[in-house]
């Protein structure tokens, strides 16, 4: 059985373990850092990212974040959860997490238009995916070996480097499963090449 925890400090977390159920893996909500231990891969979802912050160091959790991380398991972040697994963050000095390559910007999509939702094709994913957007960042500038699966107006929404996947956007809060899918599957192809 593939276990995947959510990040439940904050943000978004019954609608990714109801997703993440829904395509048949086991889920399982995080709220300390032992738990992290079993776990085969992890959700961090949207919210606030700087309230999720000051929750990842109440709670002394960061690195064992960042351990996760060294230790190959797949990590996907959503909106607040790209921002926090990204390395850099426009304006600010010091990433979060920061183990994925890539650059992102906070509340880029404007604030008088807070949320909206448009049909984004895909790479590797599919046409038509429905977007939710909530205040959300996009990916400035990609690191190496970064591959690009996703735009909305030429601004990067969705990328995949090695072991992590970020997304701008709310998946979990549609039914549409296609992009836990995907996430769910790098989860098990990890799986196999650490029994290997
Ligand atoms: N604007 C939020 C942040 O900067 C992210 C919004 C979201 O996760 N929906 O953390």
């Amino acid at each position: 059985m593939t276990t995947i925890g959510v990040l439940a400090l904050q943000g978004a977390v019954r609608e990714h373990i109801r997703a993440i159920e829904s395509v048949g893996a086991k889920a399982v909500a995080i709220k300390y850092k032992e738990e992290l231990e079993d776990l085969d891969g992890l959700v961090l979802p949207g919210g606030e990212s700087t309230t999720m912050r000051k929750l990842i160091d109440r709670y002394d959790m960061m690195p064992a974040l960042r351990l996760f991380a060294t230790s190959g398991k797949p990590m996907f972040g959503t909106c607040a959860g790209l921002i926090l697994l990204a390395n850099n963050i426009v304006d600010y000095k010091e990433p979060h997490v920061g183990v994925m390559g890539v650059e992102v910007e906070r509340n880029s999509f404007g604030r008088q238009v807070d949320s909206f939702e448009v049909l984004l094709n895909l790479k590797g994913i599919g046409a038509e995916f429905p977007a939710v957007f909530i205040r959300a960042p996009h990916i400035v500038n990609v690191g190496e070996g970064v591959d690009v699966l996703g735009k909305y107006e030429g601004r990067i929404v969705l990328a995949r480097d090695g072991q992590f996947l970020g997304c701008s956007f709310h998946p979990e809060l549609t039914e549409d499963t296609r992009i836990m899918k995907y996430f769910v599957n790098m989860v098990k192809e990890s799986k196999h090449s650490v029994l290997a």
